[in-house]
């Protein structure tokens, strides 16, 4: 940490080229009207456009700029930890590059920071540009994720502001499968909510597919909460009742002499516990899964280059 930099603003980007500069004019005057000493943070998560130069650019005509550029594109949560680690301020910003995270809202985050909150979060008040697929899925995650963990994240967006205390928290987990949100969420530190519209992306196009969307919640959920997998023994539970009851019709009727063909019921049995099996199996998979990314503990990116120097 460099004590005389009050303010890092961490920003990931991929393939943001088009964007960058009129991003950047939105920024700039509104971080000088702070009077404060700041750093811009660049993430470039490793994209295969001009991005990089841009950020080498920006960063040559202006001081404040730094810039770190990924081997490859190894994801948002990736970029947001690298740029924490790297951040230098008593506090620090996090915020898409892309201005669907407006920069007008700066004065009002520090303003609550310098009241004392360790933790400032913009949520989404409304969406106007968002499908109703992703309004809806939103809502569902959300739904699930509080069911699940506890975790209160509905219209919550990764435009956050983070004491250096919360950072050095969020620094201090080991965990390889990282969620922004949640984690900073999970810190459970006073935080102090700033309502927010979603303004159109200043160019480009979202880097979501509705696949890598389902894939993330689906991480999300697995590593904040061990919830499912009780359920499942639940289920498991429930499923034995109904054999035992199952079971002792089928003897019933042996005994009484009626015992029929029985194929539906037989098929029907058969396909509920089958389809049930594998479901839950699929589910340990999951687990498993996490569990294996995390013990291979690699690194979360690698870095070819820094506006610096190469690394
Ligand atoms: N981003 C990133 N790595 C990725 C995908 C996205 O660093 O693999 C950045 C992107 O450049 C942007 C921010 O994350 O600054 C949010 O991405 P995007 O606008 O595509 O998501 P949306 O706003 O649709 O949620
Ligand atoms: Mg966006």
């Amino acid at each position: 940490m460099n004590p005389n930099i009050t303010l890092s603003l961490v920003i990931p980007v991929y393939n943001e080229a088009v964007v960058l500069t009129p991003f950047w004019q939105e920024l700039a005057p509104i971080l000088n009207a702070l009077t404060l000493r700041y750093e811009v943070l660049f993430v470039d998560d490793g994209s295969q456009d001009d991005t990089w130069s841009r950020i080498r650019q920006l960063a040559a005509q202006h001081a404040e700029i730094r810039g770190v550029r990924f081997t490859r594109n190894f994801g948002k949560e990736a970029a947001i930890l690298a740029g924490l680690e790297q951040a230098q301020g008593q506090a620090v910003v996090v915020m898409d590059g892309d201005g669907q995270h407006p920069p007008s809202l700066l004065p009002e985050m520090l303003d609550a920071w310098w009241q004392g909150y360790p933790l400032v979060v913009a949520c989404k008040k409304e969406r106007p540009n968002d499908s109703l697929f992703a309004r809806v899925s939103a809502r569902l995650f959300a739904a699930l994720m509080h069911r699940l963990s506890g975790l209160d994240l509905v219209n919550s967006a990764d435009y956050r502001l983070l004491d250096r205390k919360v950072v050095s928290a969020l620094l201090a987990c080991p965990e390889k499968i990282r969620f922004f949100r949640g984690m900073t969420t999970w810190t459970g530190v006073q935080s102090y909510p700033i309502a927010f519209s979603v303004p159109a992306r200043l160019a480009g196009e979202s880097h979501w597919s509705k696949l890598g969307l389902v894939k993330m919640a689906l991480y999300a959920l697995v590593s904040y909460s061990a919830k499912p997998l009780y359920y499942l023994f639940g289920s498991g539970i429930a499923g034995l009742l109904v054999s035992v009851l199952l079971g002792l019709q089928a003897l019933y009727s042996w005994l009484a002499g009626i015992a029929v063909s029985g194929w539906t019921s037989l098929t029907l049995v058969i396909l509920i516990f089958g389809s049930a099996n594998l479901l839950g199996l699929g589910l340990l998979g999951i687990y498993v899964g996490q569990l294996f990314e995390e013990i291979k503990a690699r690194p979360s990116y690698l870095i070819r280059e820094t506006t610096n120097g190469i690394v």
